[in-house]
């Protein structure tokens, strides 16, 4: 059976041309995996409706993100420009996010080739995030009856501080984040289980404590998992402050992905950050969240 993978060419945005953001990294991903034959067609998403979309946010943020009428504060703290090609990808990459998690349900398990905008909490964007696009296919699930209780792996370098935030009440959704102590955001919010993580980690401490905590999880009676694999824990990554190897990920990938798989429990795969200098490598490590999960099936 192949892998459901969700894409759509609106992932791409002009964010002109010197932004820090690997903007391309989409695009690229998607022709690698074809070219890699992991994936022979996409499945295309439609951008999120405001409906779905309040689920996770304000009326209000959602409306002043599509008026182009966000106050510059917010705007700088998003970090993109508020233009049409963001607005259009932030809307399609939260409907693929919504889309995948359906197809996780059907398959097992299923992919988006964006994904993970963990910053966004309900009253507004952050860091690369303007919608959150995993709590919307959350809250969404369970509105549906289509999920009970829904585990958030997040494995990006930095904290998920806004499925923090936004499920801090929701004893539906457990929030758990393996990050950088050091790293962005610096105050974190509290998630059900965080992990700080010391400067220059390498991959033996970190599998083992990935380890520890998903025997841990185990424990618990979730129906439901969305991964957030973020490949800014890399040693080569601009952002991040770890020393996690290719093979590391990759190990990582397959340990998480195989855990859920084996139980029955459906998973939607999220890409999460990204920032590596070498921006063929970076293609790469993303790509192991979906060959990870092919290789399920
Ligand atoms: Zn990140």
């Amino acid at each position: 059976m192949d892998l459901p993978v969700v894409n759509h060419e609106d992932y791409f945005a002009q964010i002109g041309d010197d932004h820090k953001f690997p903007i391309n990294k989409f695009s690229e991903l998607a022709n690698y995996l074809v070219k890699k034959k992991i994936v022979k067609k996409f499945y295309q998403p439609y951008p999120c409706s405001e409906e779905t979309l309040k689920r996770a946010h304000s009326e209000k943020y959602i409306k002043n993100v599509k008026n182009k009428t966000l106050d510059q504060k917010t705007i700088k703290k998003i970090g993109f420009p508020l233009v049409d090609s963001v607005i259009k990808r932030s809307l399609v990459a939260t409907g693929g996010t919504v889309l995948a998690s359906k197809l996780a349900i059907n398959f097992g398990v299923a992919c988006n080739t964006a994904g993970g905008s963990h910053h966004a909490n309900f009253e507004g964007g952050a860091g690369y995030c303007v919608f959150n696009d995993v709590a919307v296919a959350a809250q969404y699930l369970l509105d549906r009856g289509l999920a009970g209780k829904i585990l958030i792996i997040d494995l990006d370098v930095h904290q998920g501080n806004g499925n923090a935030d936004i499920f801090r009440e929701n004893k539906n959704v457990f929030t758990f984040s393996i990050h950088s102590k050091s790293n962005y955001p610096a105050k974190k919010s509290l998630s059900n289980l965080d992990v700080e993580l010391d400067d220059n980690l390498e991959d033996t401490q970190y599998i083992k404590i990935l380890k520890f905590y998903l025997n841990q999880l185990n424990q618990e009676s979730f129906d439901y998992v969305f991964y957030i694999a973020g490949v800014d824990i890399h040693f080569n990554d601009r952002l991040g402050k770890l020393k996690i190897s290719d093979e590391g990920i990759k190990e990582r990938d397959e340990i998480v992905t195989e855990n859920f798989f084996s139980k029955g429990i459906p998973l939607c795969g999220v890409l999460g950050g990204g920032y590596n200098k070498d921006f063929e490598k970076l293609v790469e490590l993303h790509s192991f969240l979906h060959q990870s999960c092919a290789k399920l099936l």
